[in-house]
């Protein structure tokens, strides 16, 4: 199963994406993950991408087109996997399907989790992430038992550097702006379906396994 998830930012892509992976068994593969873990180890790929990502803009497709490349080289991704973040604008949507003509394995559905920019923003700046273990919260709509304190490991909660106002407006402008368009591109390759992404995590999943079931067959 070869799947292209897309979302605005805080649609919960990630979140979808790792139930997922649980019930599929094939790898989520999140830009944002790689180059966040760039930056951390300080290579230069995450020097350079590290600008663009604090001021909530695209990091250049060279960069991200190459770690896409190598990353669906690895032999786990072989029975299918779930792009979570990619592509984010049409020269990378291209580019992808051109990769993936070359390997013979075309993708299976491009899946659009549709928020309301309303709910978006809350999400955004309630935005949670345990520095152990990866779960995420949400101080508003998700929140843990216990204050910065993770529900599933007692890790220390963390707070995305891009997940502050300014920065989240830009993002969802670039959304509008050049990763919208991407919705038009799978539809009318007949690769389109689309989940409504508000409400409980277990109801959109439902949704979301539903859709994929239907795609199996
Ligand atoms: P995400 O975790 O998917 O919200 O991504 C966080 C940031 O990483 C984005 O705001 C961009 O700066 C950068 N990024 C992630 N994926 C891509 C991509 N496919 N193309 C360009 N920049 C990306």
């Amino acid at each position: 199963m070869r799947i292209v998830l897309l979302g605005a930012p805080g649609s919960g892509k990630g979140t979808q994406s790792k139930l997922i992976m649980e019930r599929y068994q094939v790898p989520q593969i999140s830009t944002g993950d790689l180059l966040r873990a760039a930056v951390a180890a300080g290579t230069p790929l995450g020097q350079q991408a590290k600008a663009a990502m604090d001021a909530g803009q695209l990091v250049t497709d060279d960069i991200v087109l190459g770690m896409i490349r190598e990353r669906l080289a690895m032999p786990d991704t072989q029975q299918g996997y779930i792009l979570d973040g990619f592509p984010r604008n049409l020269a990378q949507a291209g580019a992808l399907d051109d990769l993936l003509k070359d390997l013979g394995k075309p993708l299976d559905v491009a899946l659009l989790i549709d928020v309301d920019f309303e709910s978006l923003m809350q999400r955004l700046t309630g935005r949670q992430t345990c520095a152990s273990c990866g779960a995420v919260f949400n101080r508003y709509t998700h929140p843990t038992r216990e204050e910065n304190v993770c529900d599933v490991c007692g890790g220390e909660l963390t707070h995305r550097a891009d997940d502050n106002e300014d920065t989240i407006r830009n993002r969802l402008k670039v959304y509008e702006e050049q990763t919208r368009p991407l919705v038009q591109y799978y539809n009318e390759r007949s690769l389109l379906k689309t989940v409504k992404g508000e409400g409980e995590i277990e109801t959109i999943y439902k949704a979301v396994a539903d859709v994929l079931a239907s795609t199996r067959q």
